[in-house]
């Protein structure tokens, strides 16, 4: 990080009001400490292991998996993430293990197919509690993932569960219990959660917009009506005028995602001096998140967020594969609603045992968490074979 030099107050080890082991409201199921490591680098670790993990390799937000190499995927975002949400906690002597692992952890419930496909999930879900990828997040560390002998899920630790879950509606908040508790008291969550929430936007902003440039989908002449990339591309433009375009590029974008981190760090170490909170608790009972930007920062970011939606995410061409994406899941729904006995033999099981306990509800949730956890390429695979008769089962 470049930038004016900061003297953090807690240069020393971390800060009072920073998530710690110690400080921790733990487990689900109780676990004996670890021997080497922090309770949330177990947490971390347990997310690497994790089957959703290795599936964020072929799952996208913007583009599909199979349109070029060099695109970001869910992986290589939530990676991204976690490195800027690391800097950032690393600034404010916060606590970067918790930061990591909830930003490695925060886009497992995603469908395959970005925001299309969360979007056609959640209208397929629509009679049976809708579809939303936080929550499935947070199902997919909680019980979907079926892989140690004492607990279902990770049993991941509370500070990890109630920064994966970002947003929730009241009515599910009810549902949840302790970890959503926060939405009906009207806290905040940790400053690790608040933290990585921006993290993930920084990242994403940006890197779109170096997608979206690749691709050809955006223009730079386009961009440059947008203050925040536009500064920093003068600036480069000024200092290294003989540069190829694509490290031009390159070199704004990694200043403008500096800008960002830079304006973070400093207005939320003036928010927390302000505030003087003395533990997480005191984080907790703020009227409001104490990790942002400046007013202008804020504004500027927004700015550029808003030329993104008009100008990449509704892109005709994005829009084609959005509507393809679509199709593809929702005809998997109504083929495995209609007849569970398409669904592969371990997913049959499952889909009955739910629906034995719910109803159709059950059989509809069992099938969307199936859809859910399919890459791109599986969903597209999977149709394929239910669909085409001249296609293997
Ligand atoms: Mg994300």
């Amino acid at each position: 990080m470049t930038g004016r030099p900061q003297t953090p107050p807690h240069a020393h080890g971390p800060a009072p009001y920073a998530a710690a082991d110690a400080n921790s409201r733990g487990r689900q199921f109780p676990e004996e400490r670890p021997s080497y490591r922090s309770e949330f680098q177990r947490d971390r670790d347990r997310i690497i292991h994790s089957a959703a993990f290795r599936r964020l390799e072929y799952k996208t937000q913007v583009f599909v998996n199979h349109e070029g190499d060099l695109f970001r995927t869910r992986l290589t975002h939530s990676i991204e993430v976690a490195q800027i949400g690391r800097s950032i906690a690393r600034a404010l002597c916060l606590n970067e293990d918790l930061t990591e692992a909830i930003a490695l952890a925060h886009d497992l419930g995603h469908t395959p197919f970005g925001h299309a496909g969360q979007d056609a999930l959640n209208a397929c879900m629509k009679e049976f509690g809708g579809f939303e990828h936080n929550l499935q997040s947070l199902r997919v560390v909680d019980q979907l993932e079926a892989r140690y002998a004492e607990f279902p899920g990770l049993n991941l630790s509370f500070e990890t569960r109630e920064g994966i879950l970002k947003h929730c509606s009241l009515a599910d908040a009810r549902r949840l219990g302790p970890v959503a508790e926060r939405f009906l008291t009207k806290q905040q969550p940790t400053l690790e959660a608040q933290l990585t929430n921006l993290a993930d936007e920084i990242a994403y902003n940006n890197h779109d917009v170096d997608d979206g440039l690749r691709a050809g989908l955006i223009h730079i002449d386009a961009l440059r009506e947008i203050r925040l990339f536009n500064d920093q591309y003068e600036e480069v433009r000024r200092r290294h005028p003989d540069l190829v375009d694509r490290r031009r590029i390159h070199e704004t974008i990694r200043r403008m995602i500096n800008r960002l981190v830079v304006d973070l760090v400093e207005t939320s170490q003036a928010n927390i001096a302000a505030a003087a909170p003395t533990d997480v608790d005191a984080v907790r009972a703020q009227a409001a998140p104490l990790i942002g930007f400046s007013d202008e920062t804020r504004a500027a970011n927004l700015e550029l967020k808003r030329f993104l939606r008009t100008e990449l995410y509704r892109h005709y061409r994005v829009h084609r594969m959005t509507a393809k994406a679509q199709r593809v899941i929702q005809e998997l729904f109504t083929a495995f609603m209609d007849d569970p006995r398409l669904l592969p033999p371990e997913h049959q099981d499952y889909t009955r045992k739910l629906e034995s306990e719910q109803g159709l509800p059950g059989r509809a949730r069992a099938v969307a968490d199936y859809i859910a956890g399919m890459t791109d390429r599986y969903a597209i695979a999977e149709n394929r074979r239910i669909f085409d008769p001249a296609t293997t089962s």
